[in-house]
């Protein structure tokens, strides 16, 4: 079954005390949510927000990264075992600021899916097309060419762990969000992509996600297009009430 889910990046914010303090925030005022809620707090804070949010019905706990070998001598990198080893249960791979200012191209963070695969993490798989691509109209073909190079070497049964996340870089952290119908329109090839690659019971099933400044104003409408799962949340996650209010858009 397709999962509804928002998933909340805090990207590079909030010390360790901060960290607990946006954690007791969310648990109070996210109630009862209709999908799963996940939380992708930075690496130091992983293990206590994972324990503070385990006692949750329906939280997760996220890594925004992961080095794409097991283990050895590359200083400063974080394994995708580490990561399980304090709980986490998802990544997010591919996000646009890890292509953009640290370089991964798409065979890269293909290596990556795999290792947080084998390892028992589940991909969240980012894909987005920068404004000079879509102003030429060529949205669908760049964010196609990223899912088959990142994910379309996966066997099925791997392949129906990953979450998409679609993400038009033009709307991330810029307060632009793109509008229900582009969302739903980028979503729905998504879909179509995926059924000719993997069949449309697969396709039907699998949750994609949009990004890109979703704000408490703006959920609602983005995930009621039927193809929007969710959303994968950078800003509005590091404010209790206003997360608490997109988690509520689930529908
Ligand atoms: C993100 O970091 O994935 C994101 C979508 O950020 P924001 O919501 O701030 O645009």
């Amino acid at each position: 079954m397709r999962q509804q889910i928002v998933a909340g990046n805090w990207k590079m914010n909030k010390n360790y005390e901060e960290a607990v303090e946006l954690t007791r925030a969310i648990l109070e005022k996210v109630e009862k949510p209709q999908g799963l809620v996940v939380i992708c707090p930075p690496f130091p804070h992983l293990r206590d927000v994972g324990k503070m949010i385990k006692v949750r019905k329906n939280f997760h706990l996220a890594a925004q990264n992961m080095h794409h070998e097991d283990k050895g001598a590359f200083t400063g990198e974080v394994s995708a075992d580490m990561l399980v080893s304090v709980g986490a249960e998802f990544v997010i791979i591919g996000h646009s600021e890890r292509r953009e200012y640290f370089k991964e191209k798409n065979p890269l963070l293909a290596q990556k899916v795999n290792v947080a695969l084998a390892r028992g993490l589940r991909p969240i798989f980012c894909c987005g097309e920068p404004l000079h691509v879509r102003e030429v109209d060529t949205h669908v073909g760049y964010v196609s060419k990223q899912l088959k190079a990142g994910l379309f070497h996966l066997r099925e049964e791997d392949f129906r762990k990953v979450v998409i996340a679609y993400e038009p870089i033009w709307a991330i952290g810029t307060g632009r969000t793109a509008s229900s119908a582009q969302a739903q329109e980028m979503h729905a090839a998504i879909r179509i992509l995926i059924a000719r690659k993997f069949g449309k019971v697969v396709a039907d099933e699998m949750t994609i996600l949009y990004g890109g400044s979703v704000t408490a104003a703006t959920a609602e409408e983005l995930f009621s297009q039927p193809d929007v799962d969710g959303g994968l949340v950078g800003g509005a996650s590091l404010k209790p009430d206003d997360f608490a209010a997109i988690v509520a858009a689930l529908k």
